[in-house]
């Protein structure tokens, strides 16, 4: 049986320590895997440190590594999609770099995927240790909404870690959304994903770029990239007051009938202004987020620039590249 490629894209964010580890950690794998070549492609996210420099040192004592460098920090979801679109291998993987993701999961991965059985094999993690319990609690719930309001199903726990079939990449590679929610993305393209579970890993060295507010927004754009849901709430609430404010009416002209004129409730009207002219400012707040993410779409901007590769990248296997 001839050799398949492996593609093994890694996203790297000031992760100048990580670089020649995790390439270390991915060689001893590769010779676990024999039956495979491997394709290791970094992708330097707008790193501040050496990273780069630390690519160019690995890529020079390794042929089977690449790398691409942006122009400035674009975010993972486009060092994702600008290491898939040079990709060429048969099956195709996206880890991190800070060895969250085990490389040596790769082997079972492989051997799964290789059966034909699935399109992708996923990971996900059966705990979060490690994680201040605040922000997996605020996870759990975050995922417990967009399951509800979504009709892609994004799994608790799932990580970004996964080997895929070169037809689920093209599948992602065609879905050209300029908010990029990988996890919906990955979901939404269908094909059969089977997740394998793994005990939570700590960071081996470096720091996370995520805060909790960073994640806050990130779940937020979760939810508008791939629900309409508060969009119906918002009509919702107008419906609703609207109804309450008929009922009010009604109430104060039996009222006044039966019990006379008598004109007094001005706090009582103060807090309905108050309240109404909030949750106007909700609703349009909600229709903003939409209309800012769809003013972000029409404009067409790439979704990276590319500043500088490796000489020997490859270009990719879809037919019409273009680095946008
Ligand atoms: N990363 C990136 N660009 C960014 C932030 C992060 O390419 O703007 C990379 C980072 O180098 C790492 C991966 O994405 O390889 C995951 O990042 P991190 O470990 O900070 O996230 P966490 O594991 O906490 O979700
Ligand atoms: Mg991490």
């Amino acid at each position: 049986m001839s050799k398949d490629i492996i593609s093994i894209i890694v996203p790297c964010h000031n992760e100048e320590e990580m670089v020649p580890i995790f390439h270390k950690e991915i060689a001893a794998v590769s010779d676990q895997l024999p039956d495979a070549t491997i394709e290791l492609i970094f992708v330097n996210d707008g790193s501040k440190d050496d990273t780069l420099a630390k690519m160019k040192q690995v890529a020079a004592l390794d042929e089977r590594v690449h790398y691409l460098s942006f122009s400035r920090n674009f975010g993972k979801e486009a060092a994702l999609v600008a290491g898939l679109r040079h990709a060429t291998g048969d099956y195709v993987a996206v880890m991190d770099a800070d060895l969250q993701d085990p490389p040596e999961m790769l082997v079972e991965m492989f051997a799964l995927i290789r059966t034909g059985e699935y399109d992708c094999i996923g990971t996900k993690r059966i705990d979060r240790k490690g994680e201040p319990p605040i922000r997996s609690f605020f996870a759990r719930q975050f995922y417990q909404l967009i399951n509800r309001i979504s009709d892609t199903e994004i799994v608790d726990g799932a990580r970004d870690y996964r080997l895929m079939t070169r037809q689920m990449v093209d599948a992602v590679l065609e879905m050209t959304e300029y908010n990029r929610f990988s996890k919906g993305i990955f979901s939404w393209v269908g094909f059969e994903t089977k997740y394998l579970p793994y005990e939570n890993q700590e960071r081996v060295a470096g720091q996370t770029t995520w805060s909790f507010w960073s994640l806050f927004k990130y779940s937020l754009d979760g939810i508008v990239a791939f629900s309409e849901a508060p969009l119906a709430i918002a009509a919702l609430t107008g419906v609703l007051s609207f109804a309450v404010a008929i009922l009010g009416a009604l109430i104060i002209v039996v009222r006044t009938l039966v019990f006379g004129n008598e004109t007094s409730g001005g706090t009582s009207l103060i807090v309905i202004i108050l309240g109404m002219g909030g949750l106007q400012l909700l609703c349009l707040g909600i229709l903003g987020k939409y209309l800012g993410k769809t003013f972000m779409e029409t404009k067409r901007r790439p979704l990276y620039i590319l500043k500088e590769t490796d000489g020997a990248l490859p270009t990719g296997r879809k037919e019409e590249q273009n680095d946008d």
